[in-house]
């Protein structure tokens, strides 16, 4: 089997506060496990659209990792190169949100098995077939390990004439921000399409205004900078072009693993060689879709229901 997109980086499991607003802290009821990481979450979404495509990544050989694997599994992701270590522990995140829409999460990541990429699972065979490689800057920010085994994918792809895509997806839990600036510039200056959010835009190039900071990231080299933008769609950027694609209304439930599911319909759309506007409603379709349901994996849609949104949705203004 042909892999047409691979990704790699943290597996984990996610535990979610069950209401808004009840801070980590406190002693209160929990739901999950939830099979996640932002990597995983986007092959999930990936394969689920009917593409071929693997993962690169570790878990602990425990219930957490059985039930992650089973899930992409599942779904029809290549699992080959995910090992389970009997010494470790599978990577947990525990989140909670609040009602103005921000977040709060404790990781435990870079001691556990999400962290154990070790090089042979960065195996060259396998990633110099590969159309595009998509990373993750969690994964980056996670240990060195891992940075390395992103570095290294990255050689590889680039070498066999693969491209890669990059979503900043900045965790200053993980890591300060002056450290992501540094490990994200390999990436950003070799990759084919960025996707961040305006947050992240702006953090990654030191702009006040999200625009500008999206114009910035151009100069890096990436053809394309996608910019989430919530339930207002995106805004796609490339050196002579600005799109902005509405997004699908849609009642949101949980907005955890949207932009992960965006980036795979992003990716899926490039591979079909669809012209920009075209790739950026498919992927807003696929944002809007995951939203709808509860847990960070449970909202990736099918082909089909993406298919019908696109065909038979009005798009809300912006
Ligand atoms: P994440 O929480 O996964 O880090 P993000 O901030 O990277 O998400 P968002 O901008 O929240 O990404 O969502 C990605 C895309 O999904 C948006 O660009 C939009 O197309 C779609 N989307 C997200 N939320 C909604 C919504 N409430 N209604 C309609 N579409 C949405
Ligand atoms: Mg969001």
């Amino acid at each position: 089997m042909r892999l047409q997109v691979v990704s790699l980086g943290e597996l984990l499991v996610e535990i979610m506060r069950e209401k808004v607003d009840q801070p980590l802290g406190v002693a209160g009821t929990f739901v999950g496990p939830f099979a996640s990481g932002a990597p995983a979450i986007f092959i999930d979404a990936v394969a689920r659209l009917g593409v071929n495509c693997g993962f690169i990544g570790t878990v602990g050989e425990d219930d957490f990792g059985r039930l992650i694997v089973e899930r992409l599994e599942r779904d029809g992701v290549d699992t080959t190169y995910i090992r389970s270590l009997s010494d470790y522990t599978t990577g947990v995140a525990f989140v909670t949100y609040f009602s103005d829409g921000s977040r709060k999460f404790i990781y435990h990541l870079s001691k556990a098995a999400s962290g154990k990429i070790d090089k042979d699972q960065v195996d060259s065979d396998y990633l110099s077939k590969v159309k595009y490689l998509h990373l993750m800057g969690s994964s980056l920010s996670i240990n060195e390990e891992c940075r390395k085994a992103c570095y290294e994918a990255v050689r590889i792809v680039k070498e066999a004439g693969g491209k890669i895509s990059f979503d900043p997806n900045l965790r200053p839990e993980l890591l300060g921000i002056e450290k992501i600036r540094e490990i994200s510039e390999p990436i950003l200056s070799s990759c084919e399409v960025v996707l961040p959010s305006g947050e992240e835009a702006k953090m990654l190039a030191g702009t006040k205004d999200a625009e500008d900071a999206c114009q910035k990231l151009l100069e890096y080299g990436p053809e394309t900078v996608a910019l989430k933008r919530g339930e207002k769609g995106s805004w796609i950027f490339t050196a002579k072009d600005k799109i902005e694609v509405a997004s699908f209304p849609v009642k949101e439930i949980d907005p955890t693993g949207a932009g992960d599911c965006f980036d795979a319909g992003f990716v899926v759309g490039l591979l079909r060689e669809w012209p920009l506007e075209k790739v950026a409603r498919f992927a807003n379709a696929v944002g809007a879709l995951a939203v709808t349901k509860k847990g960070p994996m449970e909202g990736a849609p099918t082909l089909e229901e993406v298919e019908r949104m696109v065909r038979t949705r009005r798009w809300s203004g912006g």
